[in-house]
């Protein structure tokens, strides 16, 4: 499994100098089923959506697009989506069911129609489905994209039904949990809140939990009631379901890059490994071979790609050698965010 972080920032974009290294672009995580293969399932569709064009290789998009829920900043980027919005595109757009008899194109157009925009959902170019997804109270809608395995859970978040997504190639299992509230359902055992059912399914012994970390454990108090989790929350949560890798997600807007860097920091010595995500990181979910499946040894390749405002496509050999980490759950080692 091969994921590329398109957008990492929560709530707004933010653009200038003192996000450029993080990046500003909203939520979008690109998945494929290999590093020389083109993404296929896409979380998310915030403003880092318009980087996944440039990973297509001059291609039309096909695949499944899987919104965890329709705030703006996990949906506003679909009207820019070049790779999508094309005569040779296949999109199916997965979104949650919000229980009120509106079907998932409706949904999408409430906010995507004029005055507010200047076309539809049903006039981007190309073969688009829309489909509502609904997993039953307390459970898991499971269903086959693109190869994978998903499985969609309700999780508590703030202002419209919103999930968590499990997604399995067979091998390796890569835990979506973003815009998440567990305060929501009480303080739980460490006052960052509940370590409930939904979210101790989903991140129950992945390879790699992404996670809300908005805000940090002493912002609780105050911005909790915005509907996210803290970083504390995320690395606690992965102790507890067995995650092996940690990457903190949908970064406060105002967040500055040296203000992630202490959070980084705040991490460092922890003993499951946490990367405080970034636009352009990539990481390769490796399939153990069959003489170590069952040893402690994991191996996972986090790679950080040059980061800049139009992100070049993907070459076969980059122009700039990509920054490889070799990361093992048994030897503890790190990746840390690229200071280029
Ligand atoms: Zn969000
Ligand atoms: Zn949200």
């Amino acid at each position: 499994m091969h994921v590329t972080f398109c957008g990492v920032r929560g709530s707004t974009p933010s653009p200038g100098p003192d996000f450029a290294r993080y990046g500003g672009n909203t939520s979008c995580v690109a998945v494929g089923h290999s590093s020389s293969s083109r993404p296929v399932l896409l979380l998310d569709a915030g403003t880092g959506l318009s980087k996944v064009t440039p990973l297509l290789g001059g291609q039309a998009f096909a695949g499944t697009i899987a919104l965890t829920h329709l705030h703006w900043d996990h949906s506003l980027g679909l009207p820019f989506f070049r790779g999508g919005d094309d005569p040779d595109a296949r999109v199916s757009l997965l979104l949650p069911d919000q229980q009120d008899g509106s079907d998932a194109e409706s949904l999408l157009a409430r906010v995507m129609t004029p005055p507010f925009f200047p076309i539809e959902p049903g006039q981007l170019r190309g073969e688009w489905t829309f489909g509502t997804l609904s997993p039953p109270r307390g459970g898991a809608a499971e269903f086959k994209a693109e190869g994978f395995g998903v499985e969609a859970r309700e999780i508590p978040h703030k202002g419209g039904r919103t999930f968590g997504y499990r997604v399995s190639d067979g091998h390796r299992v890569l835990a979506y949990v973003t815009d998440h509230c567990p305060t929501a359902l009480g303080p739980g055992p460490d006052g960052l809140g509940a370590y409930h059912e939904a979210a101790l399914a989903l991140a129950e012994g992945a390879d790699v939990l992404i996670h809300d970390a908005q805000i940090v454990a002493e912002e609780i108090a105050a911005e909790a009631y915005f509907g996210h989790a803290a970083a504390e929350y995320a690395v606690a949560l992965a102790a507890r379901a067995g995650a092996r890798h940690v990457v903190l997600f949908h970064h406060k807007p105002s967040r500055t890059d040296s203000e992630l860097d202490a959070i980084a920091a705040r991490f460092a010595s922890s003993a499951i490994p946490v990367t405080v995500a970034a636009e352009g990181l990539t990481l390769d979910l490796l399939p153990s071979p069959p003489a170590t499946r069952t040893s402690a040894r994991l191996l996972l390749l986090a790679r950080q790609m040059p980061s800049s405002a139009t992100p070049a496509p993907r070459p076969a050999t980059p122009a700039r050698a990509p920054r490889l980490l070799l990361l093992s759950v048994g030897c503890h080692l790190r990746s840390k965010p690229s200071k280029g």
